[in-house]
């Protein structure tokens, strides 16, 4: 997997990307991140990348020539046209199913916006995709990318040390993760639930499963409205919730 990122705060995606999980990813050659600094590929002697908006109004915008010439660049290093994805608050919401989607692309590119945004002409000429990370403004699409890298990385065969880290978790098939415990068992008074000491799996199986559908009922009631029983194990725990609740 090859993920370009084009910025003009090179650092601030690299550095991040750089530590821990997906930056031990990126040493391993399962992943490879380049970042590419848009001022680069300006034409004028002062390298600036921005201008005033036509038809006034505060704030730069990027201009279309500098973020054309290094989407150019980038497609031809990689042998042909990308999918190109611009952080946009004006995109679709990323969720985790968007994650599972690039997981799967051999390459992409995003696209950073900063300042007061990005020439529409650009858009319209490279972009496949906005995506935005919800609905609030940033100064820049740096943490969006890296949110987006990040969530698509992890995802990557090899990058975990196991599928189950990702299949178990919050978001994966529709349910929030159930609460997780570790040493002591008894901390600040409060005891780790007993079942997770009995060392009986189907049982802690169960428990586990109970926790995650009532948590995902309790605090997203928009994504308990699609769940779906599994199976007739489920429909007695939801049944069980039920009474429980009555
Ligand atoms: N004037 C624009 C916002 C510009 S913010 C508008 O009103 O839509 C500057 C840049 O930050 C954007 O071009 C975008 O790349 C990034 N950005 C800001 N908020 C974002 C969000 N919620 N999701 C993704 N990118 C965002």
């Amino acid at each position: 997997m090859q993920i370009d990122i084009m910025t003009l705060f090179p650092n601030m995606v690299l550095s991040m990307l750089g530590e821990s999980i997906i930056g031990r990813a990126q040493n391993n050659g399962l992943i490879h991140i380049q970042a590419h600094q848009i001022r680069d590929y300006t034409t004028n002697k002062q390298m600036q990348v921005d201008d005033y908006p036509y038809g006034g109004g505060f704030g730069m915008i990027m201009q279309a020539q500098p973020l054309y010439s290094c989407w150019e660049h980038i497609c031809e290093l990689r042998g042909g046209r990308l999918h190109t994805i611009f952080m946009s608050p004006q995109g679709h919401t990323f969720v985790q199913e968007d994650a599972k989607r690039l997981s799967t692309m051999k390459n992409f590119i995003l696209v950073c916006g900063h300042y007061e945004g990005v020439d529409q002409r650009f858009i319209d000429e490279c972009v496949d995709e906005e995506i935005s990370l919800g609905d609030f403004v940033l100064s820049g699409g740096e943490i969006p990318a890296v949110a987006v890298a990040d969530a698509v990385c992890r995802l990557v065969p090899g990058v975990l040390a196991d599928e189950s880290c990702f299949t178990d978790e919050s978001h994966w098939d529709g349910l929030l993760e159930y609460p997780q415990y570790s040493r002591p068992e008894i901390w600040n008074g409060r005891r780790v639930p007993e079942i997770l000491l009995s060392g009986h799996h189907a049982n802690i199986a169960k428990w586990r499963r109970k926790e995650s559908i009532k948590r995902t009922m309790l605090r997203r009631p928009d994504m308990f409205a699609e769940f779906k029983p599994a199976d007739k194990q489920d429909r007695k725990i939801l049944d069980e919730i039920l009474n429980e609740n009555e």
